[in-house]
């Protein structure tokens, strides 16, 4: 019996591995991805206003036509966790929650995760006050009051969208200044209900069962039926830790110009590596292409 060996196994279902996927089963490469999540990050996005070709998209619909894309060239994406990657023989051996594959060539487009802010009673309230996601949750805060915590535009647009739902919406940041793109900060400046607290941090949650309060640096406390922590977003290490990848001080993979990380055959892209501070769509997507493509080419040569 032949054993079923891939060409490239992606390992993320967001827009990068999404992206890298179109190109390799184009380049008639044998593909297959795996993600834990539908969607990734962009997923979660309210709305993308800068995505080219797209005056105005829901990052739902965006990942929805991509899914579908991908789906289209007989790339099958599996709802599956990678736990473990090695290199045996001339292959990689990888290993999900639920099987193991063979393949050539690996892509990790695995992303980040939402930065917690590390404070007790944080876990407790996760779902009850405490979230992530305004997209996903802030419909549960119609007419409420609500916080956002962050300064960046996953903050700023969390608090607009919000806005539309909530009745008051305090956007708390532990800075003089936003750093959010200045069209979002105009946005943010035009909507009556938006109140910005500068070099604020919140140092405490209050609560029974779900959060009522919360307390301040400086003392003062603030009623909040929620809370939404928007204060970026850390790399998924472990597969990177057991694979001993190099990365940078910030825990992303390091990559050359095409994508190859220090193991041959493991390529990175995305919001995951160093390649770039612009950790958005079209640069992730690029990366995708860019890592297929290289991945095309070593296995046309051999390589
Ligand atoms: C609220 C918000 C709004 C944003 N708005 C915009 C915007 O308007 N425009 C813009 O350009 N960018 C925006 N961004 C940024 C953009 O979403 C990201 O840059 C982009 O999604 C990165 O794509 P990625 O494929 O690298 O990673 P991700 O989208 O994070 O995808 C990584 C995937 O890998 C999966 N994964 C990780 N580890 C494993 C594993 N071990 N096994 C299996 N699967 C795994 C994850 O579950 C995830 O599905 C926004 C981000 C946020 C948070």
């Amino acid at each position: 019996m032949t054993e079923n060996i891939y060409d490239l196994v992606i390992v993320g279902g967001g827009v990068s591995g999404l992206t890298a996927a179109i190109y390799s089963a184009r380049y008639k490469l044998k593909t297959i991805v795996f993600t834990d999540s539908f969607g990734g990050t962009t997923g979660s996005a309210h709305k993308i206003c800068n995505y080219p070709g797209f005056k105005e998209i829901s990052g739902m619909d965006l990942m929805l036509n991509l899914t579908n894309q991908v789906k289209s060239l007989d790339v099958d994406i599996n709802f599956e966790k990678i736990i473990d990657i090695f290199k045996k023989d001339d292959f990689f051996i990888i290993n999900t929650d639920v099987k193991t594959v063979k393949s050539k060539k690996v892509l990790l487009a695995i992303g980040k995760k939402k930065r917690h802010l590390g404070i007790e009673n944080e876990d407790k309230f996760l779902g009850n006050g405490i979230h992530y996601c305004a997209t996903c949750d802030g419909s549960f805060y119609k007419d409420k009051v609500v916080g956002v915590i962050g300064g960046s535009d996953a903050a700023v647009t969390s608090a607009l969208l919000l806005s539309d739902i909530a009745r008051k919406v305090y956007l708390i940041y532990r800075k003089d200044k936003l750093k959010a793109e200045p069209m979002w900060i105009e946005s943010l400046n035009s909507h009556k209900n938006i109140a910005v607290i500068y070099n604020t941090e919140i140092v405490n949650l209050i609560g029974e069962d779900k959060l009522k309060q919360v307390k301040l640096n400086n003392g003062d406390l603030l009623d909040l039926d929620g809370l939404f922590i928007e204060i970026g977003s850390i790399p998924n290490t472990e597969l990177i830790d057991k694979l001993s990848l190099n990365m940078n001080d910030s825990g992303e993979i390091i990559v050359d110009k095409e994508q190859r990380t220090n193991i041959f055959g493991i390529f990175a892209s995305g919001d995951a590596t160093n390649i770039t501070e612009l950790k958005q769509i079209v640069t992730a997507i690029s990366q995708g292409a860019i890592a297929a493509y290289f991945v095309y080419k070593d296995i046309k040569s051999n390589k």
